[in-house]
């Protein structure tokens, strides 16, 4: 670094001048060593990454040299600086110039290394690129014109053409005769609204006859729904018969003790219930098994009444 303070020595004439030019020295100091080239030494940041054409490291942007910086031209007004760097990982230099003509901002590397393009491209990134609208007319090649004229003739005649005339005979198929496609159309529709129609009816029926909701959705009758239907049913109607046997077997078993056991002792035993006395209480326990016997007698007939007053047919769809 360089120091700020400077040692006026005792025998110093200000009349000679500034202490810089008595002391033969530039005021940019060593930077200025080689300003009788044209260069002068300034600190350089690389502006985006590098390949270095001597070793072939990989340099990141932001590394800073001391460049040579170097007017070598103009673009108009503004003035093109060369910047020569000298590699920290060799012994190459490379050179890296700014680019006036494409950009206030660019740099562009001349020589000694090789830049890694990482420009922003919208058309990569789903954007989109900037074409230039204002192209020059016709096309340097004449032949190459007319061949482009004659391929475009041949596709209209051999793919646009019949394409378009297809497209308008089905437009005339559907637009010729309206009348008559409408007749088709509304006779399909009257078919089809009389059988929906019939459909509503019969389940109107069906859930009339279950106490259904209204709007309950009922399956469609098809040959597996009835069947499924059938079985669903002969399987019920088993399950009762079964029942309904067993219940019978009980209700005989009870009537044939007290038909065959004519004491009312031995039923009353087997049933639980105390008889009461021996001479006068006999005639008061035959009376509390008539009573029983009825009362069960009659639950019984209720049952199977009722279970049987369900039509068979009506389970049935
Ligand atoms: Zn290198």
């Amino acid at each position: 670094m360089q120091g700020f303070n400077k040692y006026y020595p005792p025998d110093y004439d200000p009349s000679q001048g500034s202490l810089n030019k008595v002391r033969g020295k530039h005021a940019l100091g060593d930077r200025a060593r080689k300003l009788d080239q044209g260069i002068l030494i300034t600190r350089f940041e690389l502006p985006f990454n590098i390949w270095c054409g001597t070793c072939n490291n990989h340099i990141g942007m932001g590394v800073r040299y001391n460049a040579e910086k170097k007017k070598i031209g103009a673009y108009y007004s503004t003035p093109i600086y060369s910047f020569r760097c000298k590699c920290h990982l060799c012994d190459g230099w490379f050179e890296i110039q700014t680019d006036p003509k494409a950009s206030n901002t660019r740099y562009v590397v001349t020589s000694g290394a090789r830049q890694k393009d990482e420009d922003w491209n919208p058309e990569e990134n789903g954007g989109f690129a900037v074409h230039d609208t204002e192209k020059e007319g016709a096309p340097v090649d004449p032949l190459a014109a007319l061949e482009k004229i004659t391929d475009a003739k041949t596709h209209m005649e051999k793919v646009q053409k019949p394409r378009i005339e297809s497209l308008q005979n089905v437009s005339e198929h559907y637009n010729s005769d309206p009348y008559s496609l409408s007749l088709k159309v509304r006779k399909r529709f009257r078919e089809n609204k009389k059988i929906e129609l019939k459909k509503k009816q019969v389940d109107d029926n069906i859930k009339e006859r279950y106490g259904l909701p209204a709007t309950m959705s009922l399956l469609e009758d098809d040959d597996k729904a009835v069947e499924a239907a059938k079985s669903e049913w002969l399987k019920a109607k088993q399950d009762h018969d079964e029942r309904e046997a067993k219940r019978r077997k009980t209700t005989l078993d009870i009537t044939s003790l007290s038909s065959s056991g004519s004491s009312s002792r031995s039923l009353a035993k087997s049933l639980k219930i105390p008889a009461s006395g021996s001479g006068s209480g006999s005639g008061s326990g035959s009376d509390a098994l008539s009573l029983l016997r009825s009362k069960i007698l009659r639950n019984t007939a209720k049952n199977s009444s009722a279970i049987r007053s369900i039509p068979s047919s009506s389970v049935l769809p």
